[in-house]
This record gives structure tokens, sequence and C-alpha cells, in this order.
């Protein structure tokens, strides 16, 4: 389909009117795609045009790390027609610059127009310092990645993870389904630690210990040597295969020099509408960071609902709709260790700590509260509690901490009459 575009090909922009120009979105995965979907729902009528470095059919992330590295899932494609949305994709081809004077974008293929442009490039996985090309050191961001995995699980390798993250977790829980060796070195005291609290994070150490996964804590890399993990603390971990998932940041390192303002951590540094520093030019998705003033601060979110919600904002304002200011309640889940995990909110270290059961129970929840209103939710095997907590953030409502904290209440109850 590339170069199917006359105008395209004679390097020609668009008309600039309203309905008819045209868009190009860079980034093929969940906010590139739901970008080119929400502008056909919203009556956009111009071109659009998709661009992804990645060759494969635009597909999901979630299942890379869940059915598909089990084998229970053979892919997670998009089931989106965009023919018929007449959307034109252009995939495997990477986007190396902007040059907004010209509306253009750089790619080895040549040149590329628009009159809009939306910035879904995602994120790129941190790596390990020293680990670069050390054969059985894999990533898991990509269905690459997932593909190369799937024999280290066949094969029932001895695997070191390094990170206790959400991928970190999520690997250690499909290698152990699949018999693997499995030992998780994580550098701070617990899992999870940049993204939890001790107290709401501690119960989950014990649910590597439970699968038969070997958590070590506290414990740093030194070097990683084909066949072994070296530790900082001299102790040598053998390793069929490595993984590491210590994090993610933004894809934007093409964007140097275009004057599209960047923040400290990488991130498209966005407003409340998901625009840019340069005109028509949006941002979307793990790559763009936007001002949140619910939670008072400038948010980074790198999970699948937010590359699901912001398009719309970006949709609506390119159709010329009056768009609210996006402002959304975060939320993500995680299957790990046979549980459910989910978290609504963003919450600060100042926010009241409500625990709600016991974590050694199947479910249990922490809720935190700033001026007697839930601001955040933690929900392990709780999906009631959730989908309650995440109407009562959005509410605001005040509650009543003793009815947050006892778990045999609905959590809707705890409004304050
Ligand atoms: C293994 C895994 C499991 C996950 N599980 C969960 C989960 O359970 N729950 C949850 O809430 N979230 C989960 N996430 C996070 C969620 O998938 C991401 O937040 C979401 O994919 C972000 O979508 P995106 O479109 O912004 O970025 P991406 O999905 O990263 O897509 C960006 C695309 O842009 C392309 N691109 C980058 N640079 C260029 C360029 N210069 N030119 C052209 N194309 C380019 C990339 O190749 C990529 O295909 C998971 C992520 C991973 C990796």
């Amino acid at each position: 389909m590339a170069g199917s575009d006359p105008a395209a090909a004679a390097g020609v922009a668009g008309t600039g009117a309203t309905g008819g120009r045209r868009v190009v979105v860079v980034g093929a995965g969940m906010a590139g795609v739901q970008t080119a979907v929400a502008l056909r729902d919203q009556g956009h009528t111009g071109p659009v045009v998709l661009i992804g470095a990645e060759p494969h059919q635009p597909y999901d992330r979630p299942p890379l790390s869940k059915a598909l590295l089990l084998g229970t899932a053979e892919g997670s494609a998009f089931e989106v027609d965009f023919e018929a949305l007449d959307v034109e994709l252009r995939l495997g081809v990477e986007v190396s610059g902007l040059r907004p004077a010209d509306r253009e974008l750089d790619t080895e293929a040549g040149p590329v127009p628009y009159d809009v442009l939306v910035i879904a490039t995602g994120a790129v996985p941190v790596t390990l310092p020293g680990s670069e090309g050390v054969p059985g050191v894999h990533l898991l961001r990509t269905l690459d990645d997932a593909e190369r995995l799937r024999p280290v699980l066949a094969d029932q390798h001895d695997v070191v993870v390094v990170g206790a993250g959400w991928i970190g977790a999520e690997f250690a829980t499909a290698a152990r389904g699949a018999g693997c060796a499995v030992t998780v070195v994580e550098a701070a005291d617990r899992p999870l630690a940049g993204a939890l609290p001790a107290e709401a994070a501690e119960p989950m150490a014990e649910w590597y210990e439970e699968s038969g996964a070997q958590l070590l804590t506290g414990a740093r890399v030194d070097r990683v040597e084909p066949g072994q993990v070296v530790l900082e603390d001299g102790r040598v971990l053998p390793a069929g295969a490595v993984v590491v998932g210590i994090g993610a940041r933004p894809a934007t390192g093409w964007l140097a020099g275009s004057g599209v303002d960047l923040g400290p951590d990488g991130a498209v540094l966005a407003d409340d509408h998901l625009r840019t520093s340069v005109p028509d030019v949006y941002a979307v998705g793990d790559c763009a960071s936007f001002p949140s003033a619910r939670y008072g601060t400038r948010l980074l979110v790198h999970h699948w609902d937010n590359a699901l919600q912001g398009p719309r904002t970006v949709a609506a304002a390119v159709a010329g709709a009056q768009a609210r200011p996006y402002d959304p309640v975060p939320y993500f889940w995680s299957e790990q260790f046979g549980r459910f995990v989910q978290y609504a909110g963003h919450h600060a270290s100042a926010d009241t700590t409500v625990h709600r059961g016991d974590p050694a129970d199947a479910g249990w929840a922490v809720a935190w509260l700033r001026d007697g209103a839930l601001v955040a939710l933690l929900a392990v095997g709780r999906p009631r509690d959730l989908a309650q907590g995440r109407r009562l953030i959005e509410s605001g409502e005040p509650l009543d901490p003793a009815l947050v904290a006892d778990a045999s209440v609905p959590l809707k109850s705890a409004v304050l009459t």
C-alpha cells in the first residue's frame, strides 16, 4: 500500500482544510491504531497514514507476556480492518526525523508530508549495561521478543529474570508455568519498588516463593556472561537465558532537533489536549506525558488504557470537536502468579493508606485517600472493588475510612452521606 497516495508520491501536502487534512500517525501500536480508528469514528474524512517500524500487522502487547508466551494464543493482531477504514498502513518503515518547517517526516524511503502529525512511537525497554549482544539475553517488548522467548520456555532453561517489576513478574509466572527454574534478581528490597509503596508490594514477594521462583532482593547484577549472571556480591547464577525487565523509556530519540519539547524522562511534553510544542503535532500513549489537573502533576503512563483513551482526545482535537481536557484516572492490570492485580488512580506518599482485607487471603486491596476522597486503589483478586473504586476516584466523593477498611462492605457503600 505504501506510495499508493498520489499526493504523497508527489510530495504534496494535503488541502489544509479541516476535514481533508492529511493526518500521519507515527507508531502502529495501540495508541497509533486507536488514533486512526478514532479519527474515522469522529468523522475525519481526509487521508490517514499509519506508519510503523515493525513489519508485523499491528498487534496488542499485553498478551506477549501472558497467553502468547505460554502458547495458549498464537497471535494478538488487532481486529481492525484498515482497508475498510481507508487507513493507509506503511509497515516496516522507521521514521528517522521530523522537519516541522516543511511539515515533513524523514524515512529511508524518502520524505513523508503531513498536515497533522500524531506521535505514537511508544517506549523501548531499558537495557542492562554490558548485557547487549551477550548470547541468551532477552528483552520483552515486541512480538519478535516473545517469539524468541517461547523456545526458552519450551526447553525449560534455567532462567534469570533481572527486575521484579510488572514484566519480570509476568515472565516469571509464565516461566514457572512452563517448568523452568527461575531466579529473579531485584536491586530494591521488594518487588515493584518503583510502582508501589512497601506496605502494598511486600505481600507480593511471597508470590514468587509460592510459585517456586527464587526472589533475590537487594541484589545487583555485576555482569552477564554467556550462561551465567554474576552478582555484585560475587554470587554466580547459572542462566540458560536472562530476561531483562528493568523498565522502559519513551521512543523519542528520532525527534532530536525537531523543536518538539521533551521532558527529562524523554517523554514528549504534551498539553492537556495532547498537543505538543509544535503546531499541528500531537503525542499520545507511552511516548508522551500530560498535565493532570486531577492529580496536580504531570503524568507519564506506560499502560494500555492510556493508549486506548488518549487517541480519542487527539482525534476530537484534529476533527475540530470541542474536546474536554485529557485527564483520565489511570488504570492498569497485571496477571501474575495466578492473581489478577489491578490499580486505578495515582497516589503520592503523603496520601493516607487504608488496607482492605488480609493479603494472606485470595482477595485484598489497598486504598489511598486524600482529604477523605479516594485517589488510588490497588485491588488483588477484587475486580468489583476496582470497578467501584474507579468511579469513586472520578466522583471524588468523601468516604468513611472505617468502611473502606471493611472488606465485607461494598466499596461504594463507604460514601459519606
Ligand atoms: C509484554 C508487555 C505486557 C504488557 N502488559 C500490560 C498489561 O497487562 N496491562 C497494561 O495496562 N499494560 C500492559 N502493557 C503496556 C501496554 O502494552 C503499553 O502501554 C501500550 O502498548 C502502549 O501503546 P503505544 O502505542 O503507546 O506504544 P507501543 O505499543 O510501544 O507502540 C509503538 C509503536 O511505534 C513503533 N515505533 C517506534 N519508533 C518508531 C519510529 N521512529 N518510526 C516508526 N515506528 C516507530 C514501534 O515499533 C511500536 O510498534 C504491556 C507491555 C508489554 C511490552
